[in-house]
């Protein structure tokens, strides 16, 4: 921690970046990192190359974040929240890779190790709980902007407090900062309480997708490109979905393919997996080159549908 704090604080400006297809973690620690680097005197470049999903924008200071890298590299540190691996940040990590010096700050059990210095701490709910940590160490004032990305990292990435990941840090850390200003309710609202009815009628789409193995151990929704045509929606809109997947009984592994949403290339897909808490997905994840947590994981391939459902099936048979 103290060497990280060290890099910061001799660091003029910062590059600061999280995932591609980001969820309220990876958009809260990139947030709440950046505002309070900001407060710290430092120059903060925020970046994600994905659009910010429409249930984060109400997020105090989003509108610093940029989709596209500033000309010619200006910083001296880049700084990479939520990531396993550098690649995570998408199609800028040959350039950032460059960086005179790389922090990682992550909470993923398959993190590589990348960069200069690193936060890594897989027993973290999630990584706005490591951001709090360091500011905390930092003495930098955790203000109603910065408190609110921090609950809404920690709610999203501990599903509401249900998932395995939860921990009292969770319950200690968003205590403090609905004392800094936040407002339970309101941040709910946000992320949980207002929907497009496109995304209804996705649900409604990816529900009917749900394929059973023939021993029952494993379900899989597909969600295709024309779905997203049809109901005018994004990958933004299937966040969460997969949970119903999992919830089936005797279920051990949910997965769900997601076809690319613009259809140029049809071949390429992400597939998010889920346990029941008896199976280490992030290791499935990590043979296909992917990663993630051990209940939650992902990866991306390159396949027909055909072939990826028997691929998924086959996975089925050693559970
Ligand atoms: P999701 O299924 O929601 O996309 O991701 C579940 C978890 O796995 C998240 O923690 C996410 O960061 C991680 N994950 C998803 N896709 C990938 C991937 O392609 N590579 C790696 N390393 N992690 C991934
Ligand atoms: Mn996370």
């Amino acid at each position: 921690m103290n060497t990280v704090i060290d890099r910061l604080i001799k660091s003029r400006t910062l590059f600061v970046a999280t995932h591609i297809n980001p969820d309220g973690d990876a958009i809260g620690s990139l947030i709440s990192l950046g505002l309070g680097l900001q407060q710290y005197g430092k120059r903060v470049y925020f970046y994600n190359e994905s659009p910010i999903p429409a249930v984060y924008r109400f997020l105090p200071g989003v509108e610093l974040v940029k989709q596209t890298l500033p000309p010619k590299r200006e910083w001296d540190t880049a700084v990479i929240l939520d990531c396993g691996d550098m690649e995570r940040i998408g199609e800028a990590a040959d350039q950032v890779h460059r960086s005179p010096q790389i922090i990682n700050i992550d909470h993923h059990v398959t993190n590589t190790g990348f960069g200069h210095y690193r936060l890594v701490d897989p027993t973290a709910c999630s990584s706005t709980e490591i951001v709090y940590r360091l500011l905390k160490q930092m003495h930098i004032d955790i203000d109603e902007a910065i408190a609110t990305s921090i609950y809404t990292g920690i709610l999203t990435d501990t599903g509401s407090f249900r998932f395995a990941n939860t921990n009292s840090a969770a319950y200690v850390i968003c205590a403090e900062m609905v004392q800094c200003g936040v407002d339970p309710y309101t941040v709910a609202q946000h992320v949980y309480g207002t929907y497009s009815l496109g995304r209804i009628k996705l649900l409604n789409m990816a529900l009917d997708s749900i394929e059973i193995s023939p021993n029952g151990k494993l379900s899989l929704m597909t969600v295709t490109h024309d779905m997203f045509a049809e109901t005018d929606t994004n990958p933004e809109d299937v966040d969460g979905m997969i949970n119903y997947a999992k919830r089936i009984e005797d279920v051990r592994v949910a997965a769900l393919i997601m076809e690319n949403a613009n259809g140029a290339d049809q071949k390429r897909f992400h597939v998010s997996l889920r346990s029941d808490g008896t199976v280490d997905v992030a290791e499935i994840a990590a043979s296909f080159g992917g990663g993630g947590h051990f209940n939650a994981a992902g990866f991306g391939v390159e396949s027909s549908l055909k072939d990826l459902k028997k691929t998924i099936n086959a996975i089925a048979e050693n559970l």
